[in-house]
């Protein structure tokens, strides 16, 4: 059985071919700039040199076609026919508090992710073109929804609901849903194994350092909070977002500075987080270069450390306590220095990192010292084979 994951972006597209005999990946893709001149596919094989594409796409349709094209492809491809596809899941970002697990996709699904859209402009809309375009192109293969939201739908009310006025809740659905989903369940699990504990015995704090970042308490393999909230730009300083500041700082910029709803959206999307604060870049290796003489990049990753470690903090105490914390992402799968520096302080909680251990990028491993009470993993994600699994599992049905 073949599992095609699609996760769409507004102008690009991540692809997987996953084989669920013995969860390998036999082809993964990106294809970016879908609209504009210069688009193109690159795909990986492993065993291969990258496969490269440069073809002008108009639409994600065009694009899903190139995709399923170059898997077929004789010399570059993987399959034979697009027939060994059994089943296609997508990353869908927004299910709102339709959807606590995934779902094969139907016309009722569409329109709860339509009405979800609301929700999350940015990126519902693209999802559910890249549905819209799989359907046409494969109409007998069944389909999948994966959420990011989805795993949060556990979190206890008084843990979802803002101090706001309770109709906007009932009204306009004003509320914490919180992302990663998808990869807080799936290193949670990860660890589990490797403590050799039933998930549901254990109390994990998950940190997703990557361009977006959010942390996750689980207990018992259940969200309880999470860092982001109604929109993925709550919580963490993160790459290019502010993460939490003081709500009226928005209504301050838009009455002195002048600035309209979009201009604030923008500045606090795009041009906050560690990139606001040092100047430089929002990418952490640029940072770690820079930050030996320049004040504002060892500041920026100063907060962007401090906020991790307050977070972790005030989870053990939502959680009651605290088995293991994770780190995974971009930052945390890669970065000793930022999981050392966001565990640093945190030995009152029985916390300690083990530098040599520590030392690694990449791969799965424990990197707590002997002595530390909570144990401290790195855990590489991957959100995609997770999103093949419940595919899997929902299409056997
Ligand atoms: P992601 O969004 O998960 O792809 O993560 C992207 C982020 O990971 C970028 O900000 C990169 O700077 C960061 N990253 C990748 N490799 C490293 C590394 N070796 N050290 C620090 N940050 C890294």
């Amino acid at each position: 059985m073949k599992v095609l994951v699609i996760n769409c972006g507004s102008s690009s597209l991540k692809y997987q071919l996953i084989n669920m005999e013995n969860e390998s990946c036999l082809a993964q893709g990106l294809i970016e700039r879908i609209g504009t001149e210069g688009s193109g596919l690159t795909q990986k094989v492993e065993g291969r040199e990258k496969y490269i594409v440069k073809q002008y796409m108009k639409d994600h349709k065009d694009a899903i076609k190139i995709v399923l094209d170059t898997l077929v492809d004789e010399t570059n491809g993987v399959i034979k026919n697009v027939e060994e596809i059994s089943s296609v899941g997508h990353r869908v970002v927004h299910g709102g508090e339709y959807y606590s697990s995934s779902v094969v996709i139907d016309e009722k699904v569409i329109q709860a992710l339509e009405e979800c859209s609301k929700l999350a402009p940015l990126h519902n809309p693209p999802n559910i073109i890249g549905i819209n375009a799989c359907k046409a192109l494969m109409p007998n293969t069944p389909m999948v929804a994966v959420f990011d939201t989805a795993f949060h739908q556990t979190m206890p009310d008084h843990s979802y609901i803002y101090p706001l006025p309770y109709e906007l809740y009932e009204d306009h659905k004003i509320r914490k849903y919180g992302f990663h989903g998808t990869s807080h369940k799936y290193v949670s699990q990860v660890a589990a194994e490797m403590m050799g504990k039933d998930i549901k015995d254990l109390k994990i704090i998950s940190c997703h350092l990557g361009n977006g970042a959010s942390i996750c308490a689980i207990d018992g393999g259940k969200s309880i909070d999470t860092t982001m909230g109604f929109t993925p730009l709550a919580g963490l300083a993160m790459g290019t977002r502010a993460g939490d500041i003081d709500p009226a700082i928005v209504t301050y910029l838009m009455q002195e500075l002048d600035l309209t709803p979009a201009q604030v959206s923008d500045l606090m999307n795009k041009k906050s987080g560690v990139l606001g604060v040092s100047g430089i870049s929002s990418d952490f290796r640029d940072l770690k270069a820079a930050a030996e003489g320049n004040k504002r990049a060892q500041l920026s990753l100063d907060v962007f450390h401090y906020r991790i470690k307050k977070f972790i903090s005030s989870y053990a105490g939502a959680l009651g306590g605290v088995d293991c914390i994770i780190f995974t992402a971009g930052i945390g799968e890669n970065s000793s220095d930022a999981r050392e520096a966001s565990c640093e302080g945190l030995e009152f909680l029985g916390v300690r990192i083990d530098k040599e251990k520590n030392n690694v990028a990449g791969k799965v491993a424990e990197i707590s010292a002997e002595e530390s009470i909570v144990k401290v993993f790195a855990i590489p994600t991957n959100e995609e084979l997770m999103i093949a699994r419940d595919t899997k599992e929902l299409c056997q049905l």
